[in-house]
C-alpha cells in the first residue's frame, strides 16, 4: 500500500474484523491496551471497537502527552511567566490543561502572563533571538518523539552562545510507564485490571524501536505489537495479538514496518543521549511517581536547564475529585466512568487533563461519540 486512503479501506478493514471474529476464541478474552493516545483517538475516530466481537476488549493507556503531565509541573510553568521572569513557550494542547487555582497556561496568558503558543521547539529558539532582553523558556513535554527535537535546540542554543533560552524538562519515557502498569497493584494483586498484551506507540518506536519492549514481553509474558495510527494498522495489530495470545507466544511484533525498525533512529536516540540523563523519580499524572520515567538536562547543559536557572520546586498537587483521569490513564475506568463526562467537563471546558488533548481518551471518546451507548446524564 502507497497511499494514506488505502490504509482507511472499510472493505478490508471488515475483512480483518471477520479474521479477528473467527479467530478469537468464545472461551476467552482478550483485553489489549493501546498504550498510544494516537490509537485511542483512531479507535474512536474510525469506530474499531465496533467491529470487533466481544471478548475483545480494548483498554486506553497513559499514551497521550498532555495527559499525564502533572498539574504540578504546569504550576511551575506558570509561576515562571506570571512572575513576569520569562517568556514561556509551550505546544498547543498543553495551553489548555488545567492547573491549580482553575488557572492554566492559557488562562494565565489571558492574565496578561506572556505565554506563547509555538509549533516546535526551533519557534522557541527564535523567540529567544528576537528578545535578548527577556529569559525565553522552553516548556517542553512528550515522549520520545518530541524529545530529540528539544535536544537539537539546547546544542544550536549553545551553538549560537544564546544566554536567555532554557528548557523546562518534561520529558518522559515509554518503556518504563508500561512496566509499571504492568508492576501496579491493580495489574499484580488486585486482577481489576487484566491486561493480556499491548499495541505499542508508532511514532515513539520509529525513535526507539522495538528492542526496549521486547524486555518486559518476555518478562511479563505479554505480547506487543508496534502499529501504525490508520486504522487498518490498529486492526491488523489486534488480530496479531490475538494470534499471539491464542498461540501462548509472548514477542515484540512490528505491524508498523513502514517506519519502525528495531533499533530505531539511531542519530535521533544519540542526540538524546548526549544531552539528557534518567531522572530517578517523575509523578506522572494518574500513575504517581514513576521510577526512572523521565529525562533530565546533563550537567554539560546545565546552562540551558530552566530548573537550574529559576530553582523551580516541584510540588505534587492532587487532581479535582470529581476527575477520574488517573483511573483512566491507569486503565482501570473508562471515560464513561466519570460523573462529569459530557455535562460539566467537554473539551470546551475541560476539568481534567484526559479532555485537553484529541489523544486524550476523554477527549476521543467524546468527539466521536462514543458515549451514545450510555444515558447522557444532565448536570
Ligand atoms: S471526563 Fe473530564 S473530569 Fe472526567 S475523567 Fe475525563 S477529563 Fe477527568
Amino acid at each position: 500500500m502507497k497511499y494514506i486512503d488505502e490504509f482507511r479501506d472499510g472493505e478490508v478493514a471488515r475483512g480483518i474484523a471477520r479474521r479477528i471474529g473467527e479467530e478469537a476464541r468464545p472461551g476467552r478474552s482478550y483485553n489489549l491496551m493501546e498504550f498510544c493516545g494516537g490509537h485511542t483517538h483512531a479507535i474512536s475516530r474510525y469506530g474499531i471497537k465496533d467491529l470487533l466481537p466481544g471478548n475483545v476488549n480494548m483498554i486506553h493507556g497513559p499514551g497521550c502527552p498532555v495527559c499525564v503531565l502533572p498539574i504540578g509541573r504546569i504550576d511551575n510553568a506558570i509561576e515562571l511567566a506570571a512572575g513576569n521572569k520569562a517568556i514561556v513557550c509551550t505546544y498547543a494542547d498543553t495551553m489548555r490543561v488545567p492547573a491549580s487555582g482553575g488557572l492554566s497556561l492559557m488562562k494565565a496568558k489571558a492574565r496578561g502572563a506572556d505565554i506563547r503558543m509555538i509549533y516546535s521547539a526551533a519557534d522557541a529558539l527564535r523567540i529567544a533571538q528576537e528578545n535578548p532582553a527577556r529569559e525565553v523558556v522552553f516548556f517542553a513535554i512528550g515522549f520520545e518523539t518530541t524529545t530529540p527535537p528539544t535536544a537539537i535546540v539546547i546544542r544550536q542554543a549553545r551553538a549560537l552562545g544564546l544566554e536567555n533560552f532554557t528548557v523546562f524538562c518534561n520529558h518522559v519515557l515509554t518503556p518504563s510507564a508500561i512496566t509499571h502498569i504492568l508492576e501496579s497493584p491493580e495489574v499484580r494483586e488486585l486482577g481489576t485490571v487484566p491486561l493480556d498484551g499491548f499495541i505499542g506507540p508508532a511514532h515513539v518506536s520509529t525513535v526507539i524501536g522495538s528492542q526496549p519492549y521486547e524486555y518486559f514481553a518476555e518478562e511479563y509474558q505479554r505480547p506487543v505489537v508496534i502499529a501504525g495510527f490508520e486504522p487498518l494498522d490498529v486492526m491488523q495489530a489486534i488480530l496479531m495479538l490475538v494470534r499471539q495470545l491464542n498461540e501462548g507466544r509472548a514477542e515484540v511484533e512490528n505491524e508498523f514496518t513502514r517506519a519502525v525498525t528495531r533499533e530505531g533512529n539511531e542519530k535521533a536516540k544519540s542526540l538524546v543521549a548526549e544531552v539528557f540523563e534518567l531522572r530517578k523519580s517523575f509523578e506522572w499524572r494518574g500513575l504517581g511517581e514513576v521510577p526512572y520515567s523521565a529525562l533530565r538536562i546533563k550537567d554539560a547543559y546545565a546552562g540551558f536547564d530552566a530548573e537550574r536557572r529559576f530553582g523551580i520546586t516541584y510540588r505534587s498537587v492532587p487532581d479535582n475529585k470529581a476527575c477520574e483521569c488517573g483511573a483512566i490513564l491507569r486503565g482501570v475506568k473508562k471515560p464513561t466512568d466519570c460523573k462529569v463526562f459530557g455535562t460539566v467537563c467537554t473539551p470546551e471546558n475541560p476539568i481534567g487533563s484526559c479532555m485537553v488533548s484529541s489523544e486524550g481518551a476523554c477527549a476521543a471518546h467524546y468527539t466521536y461519540g462514543r458515549f451514545k451507548d450510555v444515558p447522557v446524564k444532565v448536570a
